[in-house]
């Protein structure tokens, strides 16, 4: 087995140490090779997905991913910017299925803007479709417009577009992973006006027939988002399209308090997936050594459940990441009055230990 272990910029070079040291301690037979992305590659390469790096992600079971981008890219062309990476790296994997949890710790649920009995124990699925959707239908652009509510001005224009076999993969996906834990389903669209969400629901609605033992609903991305600060434990499993997920599973995410905490995974079909945390590359505290390297720890668990076959490795740094926040110890994003604050490194210690302790005690 090989992972692909991708820091990126700001804060991804700090966080992701500490992952492959969680990794390393875990002893398992695999192998790990790091290479330059995002504003780092394109520094080093002048692009941000150069094609060693590339090739080494393909070549790979499982990418690890830290994150991209800096405000100092800002001014460069499109192409040429970090977070183009990703995008690169998503198309060429064919990475359409994203996972995000939203899991509120019990140590944390102070860390919620939610009162606690709405949060406390949440455990949501959020599975976005990564690859289709109106962030890559053809056509889109600039031009002069022909008609609408001025004609003659400048407009700008994308295209929502899904295809039958797009949304049928993505259906799937989400009640098997439904089957594997309280087996219901939330399909988010907006089939009262869009046609592409009016297919979306017809799709989803026939793939359920494979699956009875599913409980399925549908709900418009206006009510989903209501809801999501309303009474999220409502929801288990939630699918939805690419631009709706993405602002759905960043509102989930700020359910919990911290995005610092919050792993995520895209997979394609032959279980390769990119494992990166739900934050960015954060340049305002990078180099501190104060960032919460947790997400990352948590997306490594991920990868090795997903796509390396290793559940068991999985559980014990999640239970081990349980027991360090049971101990009292903090980064400064989760911080709380009574508990310990420690900075990236001394986080990512205590959870090596607390694998070590548990490995030693059995
Ligand atoms: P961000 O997620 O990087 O940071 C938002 C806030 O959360 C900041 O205050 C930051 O300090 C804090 N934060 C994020 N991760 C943290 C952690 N692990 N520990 C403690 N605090 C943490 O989002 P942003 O500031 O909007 O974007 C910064 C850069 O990251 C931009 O260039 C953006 O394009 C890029 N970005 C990359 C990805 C990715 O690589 N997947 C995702 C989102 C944003």
């Amino acid at each position: 087995m090989k992972i692909a272990v991708l820091p990126g910029d700001g804060i991804g070079t700090e966080i992701v140490a500490e992952a492959v040291r969680v990794l390393d301690v875990l002893d398992l037979q695999f192998e790990m090779e790091s290479a330059l992305v995002g504003g780092a590659a394109y520094e080093a390469h002048g692009h941000p997905l150069p094609d060693a790096t590339l090739k080494l992600a393909k070549e790979a079971d499982a990418v690890l991913f830290g994150a991209v981008g800096d405000w100092k890219y800002d001014k460069l062309d499109r192409p040429l910017r970090p977070e183009q990476a990703i995008l690169g790296l998503r198309k060429n994997l064919g990475l359409f299925a994203n996972f995000r949890p939203a899991i509120c710790y019990e140590q944390l649920v102070g860390a919620s803007s939610l009162k606690p009995e709405l949060i406390a124990g949440l455990d949501i699925l959020i599975i976005r479709e990564l690859t289709g959707d109106i962030y890559f239908g053809q056509p889109r652009g600039k031009r002069v417009a022909t008609d609408g509510h001025f004609p003659g001005a400048e407009e700008a224009f994308d295209t929502m577009r899904y295809s039958k076999p797009e949304i049928e993969r993505i259906a799937r996906v989400a009640f098997e992973a439904a089957r594997k834990r309280s087996k219901r389903v939330t399909s988010v669209d907006k089939a009262n006006v869009l046609e592409t969400f009016q297919f979306w629901k017809d799709v989803v609605t026939e793939v359920h027939k494979d699956y009875p033992d599913v409980e399925l609903d549908h709900m418009y991305v206006d009510n989903a988002a209501m809801q999501l600060v309303k009474a999220p434990k409502k929801f288990d499993v939630v699918v939805t399209g690419n631009m709706f997920g993405d602002i759905l599973s960043d509102e989930a995410a700020m359910l919990t308090g911290s995005i610092g905490m919050l792993p995520s995974a895209s997979l394609n079909s032959n279980k390769q997936g990119l494992y990166e945390p739900s934050h960015g590359s954060a340049p305002d505290i990078a180099g501190q050594g104060v960032a919460n390297p947790l997400a990352t720890i948590l997306s490594a668990a991920m990868m090795l459940r997903f796509s390396l076959d290793q559940a068991e490795a999985a559980d014990r740094i999640e239970s081990a990441v349980k027991s360090v926040l049971a101990s009292g110890l903090r980064t400064a994003d989760i911080w709380s009055e009574g508990t310990t604050k420690v900075g990236t490194r001394e986080m990512g210690d205590a959870v090596v230990a607390a694998i070590t302790k548990k490995t030693i005690t059995g």
